[in-house]
């Protein structure tokens, strides 16, 4: 009888059968895996513990063949035969993998944590002797391209940048899902990491209904490749298990894509339609004619530091800028040596002598006679507002704002005896707010610009 010399991997002696991710198990044998590349790591190199001072190469990735079913793969070997089998697919390629070996996957694998959260229970190793990974001709890629763009099972929960941002403390550190839109893709720099190497850094700028900017920083070529490739500005992203944490060197919280992070282009998800909405529609500030700020939108969140940009800015600012911002009260003078009110015009609420007097500001609707409102005796407290970007000082408060806040007008408060005063100072002294805020060149005409609240309320 005649006996085969070769060991089986001849394309002539074996029926390769193709095996969808979810049937795969330990006892399959001769399989062909068809998938999508989704994630894919930048080769690692790791010290070979049996030959000190050499090194054993590994190429991490992650395919999936429905919505629902994704598998790891990792390809173990010398530098020259991991780097061949690297550089023949990308993020985005649907691939054909022959002869993988199928392993259960253990779940104390400490290795887990460099990989993203795969469904399938096994784990596909490649070797680069006995199995081949092709990408797909196009008549073999039919129904896997939609894939690409499947939110990640593990994405159930998804933050708000605002979240982020306003709650920096206590999403400090933490690996969290964001669907936001790209504002801007910055170029890919080459950097000498602290160890010598060289890497490859991408920077996004993002931003969501809830935050106009937020930095994204992707230290891996592969996907940076993938996102310059697939996304362009106001595409909508979903970042699966990113990390977000307070950076110093850019003194503000960003999000640092990691070996577990999913980056899925146009989400199949309903909220990304609502945010591609957004995003086509709002005004991005470095596309706006001329320099003008394009956020006039109340429910934008910015933090102190933005808004005295704004109120600083030498540009033409085009009619009043409306937001959302949460900062605490860090001056509030209600019980001190300074007066508590004053009178002022109800419109434009520019300061007036006495009761009997009328305003006179031409730019006001009552001054100018379009309507007729006497002078009003109303709160008038020096109040600054503060977050850790920075501090707002002499915020302009109407008096029927401040009124709606304390509960009573300024008449009776004023009869108030002063412990009473102090404690109502400690409702609101150091809390935060919420405060909805109109920032307006000032119609005195002297260029500078007003902080004014609109609303307030506790933060919750
Ligand atoms: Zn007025």
């Amino acid at each position: 009888m005649w006996i085969s010399d070769n060991y089986g991997f001849d394309e002539t002696d074996i029926t390769y059968q193709k095996v969808s991710i979810n049937q795969l198990s330990s006892d399959v044998s001769q399989a062909v895996v068809f998938g999508m590349v989704i994630a894919k790591q930048d080769l690692r190199r790791i010290p070979n513990k049996q030959q000190p001072g050499s090194y054993r190469y590994v190429l991490n990735f992650m395919i999936r063949d429905t919505p629902n079913d994704t598998i790891n793969a990792a390809c173990w070997g010398d530098e020259s035969a991991t780097s061949v089998l690297s550089s023949s697919f990308t993020i985005g390629d649907v691939v054909k993998i022959k002869n993988p070996q199928i392993i259960e996957r253990q779940s104390e694998n400490t290795d887990d944590k460099f990989k993203p959260k795969a469904s399938s229970q096994y784990q596909l190793n490649i070797s680069p002797q006995y199995s081949e990974i092709t990408v797909c001709a196009s008549d073999e890629i039919k129904g896997y391209e939609k894939l690409l763009h499947c939110a990640a099972h593990t994405a159930t929960e998804i933050l708000s940048l605002a979240d982020v941002v306003y709650n920096s403390q206590n999403a400090e550190g933490l690996t969290v899902n964001l669907l936001v839109a790209i504002k801007e893709i910055g170029q890919l720099q080459t950097v000498k990491t602290k160890d010598g190497r060289e890497a490859k850094k991408l920077q996004l700028s993002v931003f969501d209904q809830s935050h106009p900017v937020f930095p994204v920083l992707i230290w891996d070529a592969e996907t940076a490749k993938f996102l310059i490739k697939y996304c362009s500005k106001r595409s909508v992203v979903l970042i699966s298990d990113i990390k977000v944490s307070y950076n110093n060197f850019m003194k503000e919280m960003t999000a640092t894509s990691g070996n577990t992070t999913i980056f899925t282009p146009e989400p199949d998800i309903p909220d990304a339609r609502v945010l591609y909405q957004y995003a086509m529609k709002v005004i991005l500030s470095e596309d706006s004619m001329n320099n003008t700020y394009g956020y006039n939108d109340p429910s934008t969140v910015y933090n102190v530091e933005q808004v005295l940009r704004i109120m600083n800015t030498s540009e033409m600012i085009s009619g009043d800028i409306q937001g959302t911002l949460i900062a605490m009260i860090s001056m509030f003078d209600l019980d001190g040596s300074e007066k508590i009110s004053s009178i002022r015009c109800p419109g434009c609420l520019r300061q007036v002598q006495k009761l009997e007097d009328r305003c006179v500001n031409g730019a006001c609707e009552i001054g100018s006679g379009m309507s007729n409102l006497p002078p009003e005796e109303m709160y008038d407290i020096q109040l600054s507002l503060a977050d850790d970007s920075g501090c707002i000082q002499r915020c302009l408060v109407p008096g029927q704002v401040f009124q709606n806040l304390l509960g009573l007008p300024v008449q009776d408060f004023l009869k108030l005896p002063d412990e009473r005063k102090t404690s109502i100072k400690w409702l609101y002294l150091f809390e935060r707010m919420t405060i909805q805020f109109k920032v307006a060149k000032s119609s005195t005409g002297n260029g500078r610009s007003t902080f004014r609240v609109l609303f307030w309320k506790k933060w919750e």
